[in-house]
């Protein structure tokens, strides 16, 4: 058994030959420096942390900051830590921690203060992005006669999709501009990882046929080639819900996927598969959103009587056993004859 050298009392342990009452007491446990500094990202309010950014709320980042830069004394350890803030001038904040430590299994707290001053930089994406930075170029192009710009659009809005959940983990993706041109829409792109997604992206999604170009455009600094890359996506005129022409005969384009296509025949209304090779080959007898809705006058086993939407005259349609058909119907006109597009 040990005994305490200020006040004689037992200890079972002493540090510097006095007891944890004596040692604590009185006693700085803790210090902070007399300013901590932190970078923000004057372009996107991203916090710095080392090399790294993240994104997070500045009260929050400036507390963490000073809590960061505690330095307990040897014999202590922090067990936890709360922090206090208050603005003193603008980019300036005075800030308090308080610390439970822990000193030889004895818990006492201790709290200190420091300046934290906020630094305004540019993180690396954003000086990247703001310089135009990019290493590829996805060109999304379609036939203005045959794909609505909707379809254009909406590609891009894939693209950006694709960035976004891709930047959560990555911030050296994204988009640095988007410019629409004669024809489509061109994607400049951080990466050409990205451009490479991104493409096969819109290749499956749409069917669409790709193309890629390499350009030599300069070396790196360990001088190895540096290049760009551009993607050409060609968006097909065809697209889900399309009635479309195949083989001589008349289809309801049902799935377009990265592999092949769903169609079911107007006549019989069987469905069947085609292979995407063979898919270039459709072509759109009508879009989706150009057929015309009929009024349904009866309904029979396998037919419907609707009235003809350009005439008013009523016609016979074949439909599928079991479909369920409600108080209009989709046609499709084939050499003058009506047909109930599912
Ligand atoms: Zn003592
Ligand atoms: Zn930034």
């Amino acid at each position: 058994m040990n005994f305490c050298v200020k006040c004689g009392e037992e200890a079972e342990q002493t540090m510097g030959g006095l007891c944890a009452a004596c040692f604590l007491d009185g006693r700085k446990l803790m210090s902070l420096p007399h300013h901590v500094d932190l970078n923000v990202c004057a372009n996107c309010g991203d916090i710095g942390r080392g090399e790294s950014w993240v994104t997070k709320d500045l009260p929050e980042a400036i507390e963490e900051a000073a809590k960061r830069s505690v330095v307990p004394i040897k014999e202590a350890k922090v067990v936890r830590t709360e922090a206090s803030s208050v603005e003193q001038e603008p980019y300036t904040y005075a800030v308090t921690v308080d610390a439970l430590l822990d000193i030889g299994g004895h818990a006492a707290e201790d709290s200190a203060s420091t300046i934290v001053r906020i630094k305004n930089t540019v993180c690396k994406r954003c000086s990247r992005q703001l310089g135009n930075y990019y290493e590829a170029i996805l060109q999304i192009r379609a036939d203005p006669k045959n794909v609505p710009h909707g379809t254009v659009r909406e590609a891009l809005n894939r693209v950006e999709n694709l960035v976004d959940a891709n930047s959560v983990h990555n911030r050296q993706l994204f988009i640095t501009k988007s410019e629409e041109v004669q024809g489509g829409i061109d994607v400049y792109l951080s990466s050409i990882s990205l451009g490479k997604a991104a493409a096969k992206d819109l290749a499956d999604a749409y069917c669409a046929e790709t193309k890629e170009a390499f350009k030599l455009v300069g070396q790196t600094d360990d001088g190895q080639g540096m290049y760009r890359i551009t993607y050409l996506v060609r968006l097909p005129d065809f697209h889900a819900g399309d009635v479309i022409l195949f083989e001589g005969r008349y289809f309801k384009l049902t799935r377009v996927s990265g592999s092949g296509a769903k169609v079911i025949d107007l006549m019989n209304f069987r469905e069947r598969a085609v292979k995407r090779s063979d898919m270039p080959s459709f072509k759109v007898h009508e879009r989706a959103e150009d057929l015309r809705e009929a009024v349904v006058v009866s309904k029979g086993k396998g037919e419907i009587q609707i009235l003809d939407p350009s005439n008013y005259s009523t016609a016979d349609l074949n439909v599928p056993d079991g479909a369920e058909i409600g108080d209009t119907v989709k046609v499709a006109e084939i050499d003058n004859i009506l047909y109930y597009v599912p």
